[in-house]
């Protein structure tokens, strides 16, 4: 643990990500940065033979699946490939590449600035590239394009640039020339200098500077020219300089570059290969020219105190403190917990306040810059910086403030669950760490939920899709040593109304001495389907007919009534249920007897109110060869989806559909045959919708079996 270096100003940190389609490079690239910028001392191939692996991979499992599941943030510092700037802070943002953990990947997006997406030599752009940079594209994240691969046979970096135009709609600019191809690629020409560089030394640490090769000065000279006309296109100041045949400077024009990424105008692109160590130190350059400084960025929270009403937070070390944990992490020293600062300052000892949490009050012992498992104690940080906090009680997601504001950076609504499944440890002795585990992960992931089932006493939990939840069993097996039987996934239906009906009921019974007596009259009616909670109650009892000490019993009986369904026994949600009249006896009348008739009442009603079953679907993203067109788009007609887009490429083509979750199940092996194993799809919640009648039917008579097996049984 060293102590940190004072701090630097704010425009000279950059908080970026890194995103990529798996395989192509992410790791391996980020360990170079590390390695370039002084981070580690030696680079360890990913998945290589020292079998130490990449350093950004911290757990095991991701080390083991490839894939990086949880983002972790790390400082480095980057003084240019020549020295030419005053030191930078680079924050490395990993971003997890799979869609099932929207509320992971957005909650990485949220908090970096910028972004670069790696893009395979060969393969350009895949369907999770395409998916990431639509979440980015969703947040206003500019990025940086990086050919990476450049040494493969069949690397193609014109062909790449042309597909994020015809793919992803970008306005692409190549930067750069490479020098040579495939097993040719020796170095990187940048047209804005007219220079050449290569990278020598047994790690291409040592960046020669050259004088562009002669065969090579024709395409320089265009290249640039291109440059120019592609950014003048979008940019006026360098437009008005070109049309005027003004002289244009590496300034202007690397100006007029920063300007048009920043406003999501156009995307620069690179090249190189990350593991052939070429490329990766021009590509931290173009991070310092070309994606924003905190100060760039407008970032908004919502106003707790006045119904979530959008406020800008600004990266100004003056104002009221304001942070977001976005991050907790367990390691050999405690907990961890991440956090993005976005207004004001905060030092170790400060008391910060839990705004997502009824302003509970914390003291922040200490304050921590990280490395991928190294850390650096620092006393303050200010808006901009991303530290890590020590011994704070946090869920991620949640912000911190200094007490004097009520602002949350992220809405407090987090998506349904859309699938779930009961779990049991394997061996009973391990019951204490199984319970250890699902507390920490619900408190890591607001949409992981783990819930009790009150008939079966089965340890229900759910999640945002198969993936999701399979991640945390195989979490719990290796980091709290407990492995777990699994039941089959289950979709989360809903049930719903689609009218309003009366509620009038009156539960009366008399034993022996006191009896219980209640009547409670209203109606339930659908809410409008854009509102954020499922359940809103309405006390509309006027007069006393009702004692007021009784409404908030009717409140928990409707509350009960929701929790389960008649037609299918899941839970109701889109429902407002409301008192208006009623009727109670001095002494007959309790908490308990309101409950009672408010559930039964609610019940009554909702067998008149049309109830309905709602089911999932998912938007899933089909990337197929284009000659298997055909055949996904009659396995999504099969599967009661609806295609939304096809775009076609010239030997690719993505499919977008509307697919029920239900009819998802052992998708992945059809798509497979289908395709010889070509094609790829990713899915996610899209929203909840009302299931075909025929459909509803059938479910609802197996429901009526199943209960009446079990009446029959007891
Ligand atoms: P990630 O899944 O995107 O993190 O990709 P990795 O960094 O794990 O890389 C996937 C595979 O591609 C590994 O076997 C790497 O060694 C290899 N790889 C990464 N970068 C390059 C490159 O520039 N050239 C070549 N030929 N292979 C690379």
């Amino acid at each position: 643990m060293t102590l940190a270096a004072p701090r630097i100003p704010l425009d000279r940190i950059r908080n970026i990500g890194i995103s990529a389609h798996i395989d192509s490079g992410k790791t391996t690239l980020t360990e170079r940065i590390l390695f370039y910028t002084g981070r580690i001392h030696k680079i360890h191939e990913v998945r290589g033979k020292d079998g130490v692996g990449a350093k950004m991979d911290s757990m095991d499992l991701e080390r083991e699946k490839g894939i990086t599941i949880q983002s972790a943030a790390t400082y480095c510092e980057w003084p240019g490939s020549q020295d030419q700037f005053a030191p930078h802070n680079v924050n490395i943002i990993d971003t997890p590449g799979h869609v099932d953990f929207t509320i992971e990947v957005e909650r990485a997006l949220r908090v970096l600035d910028g972004a670069i997406l790696v893009l395979d030599s060969g393969k350009g752009v895949q369907s999770q590239s395409i998916t990431v940079d639509r979440q980015m594209k969703r947040y206003s994240v500019p990025r940086i394009a990086f050919v990476n691969k450049m040494d493969n046979p069949g690397a193609n970096y014109e062909r790449v640039a042309a597909m994020l135009k015809d793919k992803l709609g970008h306005h692409p600019v190549k930067l750069q020339v490479p020098i040579g191809a495939e097993a040719d690629f020796k170095g990187i020409i940048d047209p804005i200098l007219g220079k050449a560089f290569y990278f020598e030394g047994a790690d291409g640490e040592i960046i020669v500077e050259k004088d562009v090769p002669a065969e090579f000065a024709d395409v320089t000279k265009s290249a640039r020219e291109r440059i120019i006309s592609d950014v003048a296109d979008v940019d006026d100041v360098l437009a008005e300089k070109f049309i005027g045949e003004e002289p244009i400077s590496v300034d202007d024009l690397r100006a007029a570059i920063r300007r048009a990424t920043l406003a999501l105008k156009m995307t620069p692109v690179m090249c190189g290969s990350a593991y052939k160590n070429k490329g990766v130190q021009l590509l931290l350059d173009a991070v310092v020219h070309y994606l924003p400084r905190p100060t760039d960025v407008v970032n908004e929270a919502h106003d707790q105190d006045h119904d979530e009403q959008k406020v800008v937070v600004e990266s100004d070390a003056t104002k009221p403190f304001v942070g977001l944990a976005f991050k907790l992490q367990q390691d050999k020293y405690g907990q961890l917990t991440y956090f993005r600062v976005y207004q004001g300052s905060v030092s170790a000892g400060d008391t910060i306040y839990n705004a997502s949490h009824e302003m509970r009050k914390v003291r922040v012992p200490r304050m921590f810059r990280m490395h991928s498992d190294d850390r650096e104690e620092i006393e303050t940080a200010e808006a901009g910086d991303i530290v890590a906090f020590y011994g704070v009680e946090a869920s991620s997601g949640e912000t911190f403030t200094d007490g004097k504001v009520k602002l949350t950076l992220t809405s407090m609504h987090v998506p349904a669950a859309v699938i779930s499944l009961a779990v049991a440890p394997k061996d009973r002795a391990n019951e204490a760490n199984f319970s250890k585990a699902l507390n920490r992960f619900t408190k890591e992931d607001p949409t992981f939920r783990v819930h009790q089932d009150e008939e079966s006493q089965q340890t229900i939990i759910s999640g945002m899709g198969e993936l999701h939840l399979d991640i945390y069993i195989e979490r719990m097996r290796r980091e709290y040593n407990c492995a777990v039987i699994a039941g089959k996934p289950q979709v989360a239906y809903r049930e719903s109304i689609t009218r309003k009906a009366e509620i009038n009921y009156t539960h009366k019974k008399q034993t022996g001495g006191s009896g219980q007596y209640a009547k409670v009259m209203g109606f339930i009616e659908p809410l409008p389907a854009d509102a954020v909670e499922p359940y809103e109650f309405l006390d509309d009892v006027t007069g006393g007919s009702i004692p007021r000490e009784f409404i908030g019993s009717c409140d928990k009986g409707f509350k009960d009534a929701v929790k389960k369904g008649t037609l299918i026994g899941f839970p109701i949600v889109g429902v407002r249920c409301a008192v208006n009249d009623g009727a109670a006896h001095a002494v007959d009348s309790s908490e308990m007897a309101f409950k009672t008739a408010a559930m039964m009442g609610f019940r009554e009603a909702y067998a008149k109110a049309s109830p309905t079953i709602l089911e999932p679907i998912m938007k899933v993203e089909i990337d197929v060869p284009s000659e298997f067109q055909g055949s996904v788009v009659g396995q999504v007609n099969q599967r009661r989806g609806v295609i939304v887009e096809t775009r076609g490429g010239e030997d690719s083509t993505s499919v977008t559909a509307e697919v029920p979750l239900n009819a998802m199940f052992g998708y992945s092996t059809d798509l497979r045959s289908a395709t010889q194993g070509k094609g790829q799809y990713t899915m996610e919640f899209a929203r909840y919708a009302i299931m075909p009648r025929g459909e509803q039917d059938e479910m609802i008579k197996k429901y009526r079996e199943k209960l009446a097996a079990e009446a029959a049984k007891k």
